[in-house]
């Protein structure tokens, strides 16, 4: 299947101000598109080279998660009525809860997040920082409350946008985040012969796998899940269930601990001085193992980096006083 442009729409929205002068703060989410795809000489190993997308870039949860909660709270005014929007309820490990929050306190919504237990104490303060009201469950994936913040939604008469089903999701990752990185590849002057990303709803990465799977041959696209039995913030395992992964072609999937994880933040804020959150290292750790085995050949791939670190500092700080190192 070849994806034409056209029938994407809106390709000139991807318009950066230039002098960086935006007229309110949801201008700041889309003309500060494209995020950042930077080179990172000192972290690719052996002429595999590495450009990073650092979703982090993002004004309001410093995630890709702006982008869905942009678009789906549009969408969802557009289906139903500004005045509809009072009450917003959402399952959320913290950054889409952040970037909903962010709409609804433009648009004088509210929105009850509801958190799992896996969440760290920072999420759930930078939540209620936001705004939002935030049940915490004790289940430890946000997806096994979805059922429950549905029946909440008809009980109360809420808006229950549910990232897991919401195309709107896909659709603002395949006309934004993807076509965006073909702008930004030619700008390069690169064609990646992969790109790397974790998997949480599937939606950004599933976006872009039919994108560029669609438009140049070849391109092959990794997942990254957390290792069974734990847990990374953002990313989880895609037998836990996921929309979208279901009807693109991946090439692989890899399962990394949040060890891992860590140790590539660590890596990557000492080698390039840019700090990543916790899914973006395992993301890193994932190219490493790829080349490590062998998969990747010489040439470009590119890594989509979900957040920012800023975030994960409580489980760093654990991991550096277990591991006695501050070095
Ligand atoms: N990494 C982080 C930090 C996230 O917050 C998310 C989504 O919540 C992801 C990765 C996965 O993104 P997606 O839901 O598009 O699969």
């Amino acid at each position: 299947m070849f994806i034409p442009l056209d029938v994407l729409g809106f390709f000139e929205d991807i318009q950066p101000s230039m002098y960086r002068v935006f007229r309110d703060s949801e201008e700041l989410l889309y003309k500060n598109w494209p995020t950042p795809l930077v080179k990172l000489d000192r972290a690719s190993i052996r002429n595999r080279i590495v450009w990073a997308k650092l979703e982090g870039f993002n004004p309001w949860s410093m995630s890709v998660k702006d982008r869905i909660g942009w678009s789906m709270y549009r969408k969802s005014v557009e289906a139903y009525g500004r005045s509809k929007l009072k009450l917003l309820v959402e399952s959320t490990s913290t950054n889409t809860g952040l970037a909903i929050a962010a709409m609804a306190n433009i648009y004088g919504s509210k929105l009850r997040a509801y958190i799992p237990s896996t969440v760290s104490e920072t999420g759930e303060l930078l939540l209620k920082i936001f705004g939002a009201e935030v049940i915490r469950s004790s289940k430890p994936l946000t997806v096994e409350l979805i059922d429950e913040v549905e029946e909440v939604a008809k009980r109360e008469g809420a808006i229950h946008l549910n990232q897991f089903y919401n195309d709107a999701n896909f659709e603002v990752h395949l006309r934004y985040t993807a076509k965006e990185l073909e702008l930004q590849i030619r700008e390069a002057g690169i064609v990646p012969k992969a790109i790397i990303g974790g998997l949480g709803t599937s939606g950004h990465i599933s976006a872009i796998a039919l994108y560029f799977k669609s438009r140049f041959k070849g391109i092959k696209v990794y997942g990254i899940v957390p290792r069974a039995g734990t847990a990374i913030q953002g990313i989880r395992r895609i037998e836990s269930g996921m929309k979208w992964i279901h009807h693109i072609e991946i090439d692989g999937v890899l399962d990394i601990s949040p060890e891992e994880a860590i140790q590539s933040v660590l890596h990557i804020v000492r080698r390039e001085g840019i700090f990543i959150g916790l899914s973006s290292g395992a993301i890193y750790t994932g190219y490493k193992k790829l080349v490590e085995n062998g998969v990747l050949d010489e040439g470009h791939y590119v890594l989509i980096f979900p957040d920012h670190g800023y975030k994960y500092v409580e489980q760093i700080q654990k991991y550096l006083n277990a591991n006695n190192t501050n070095t």
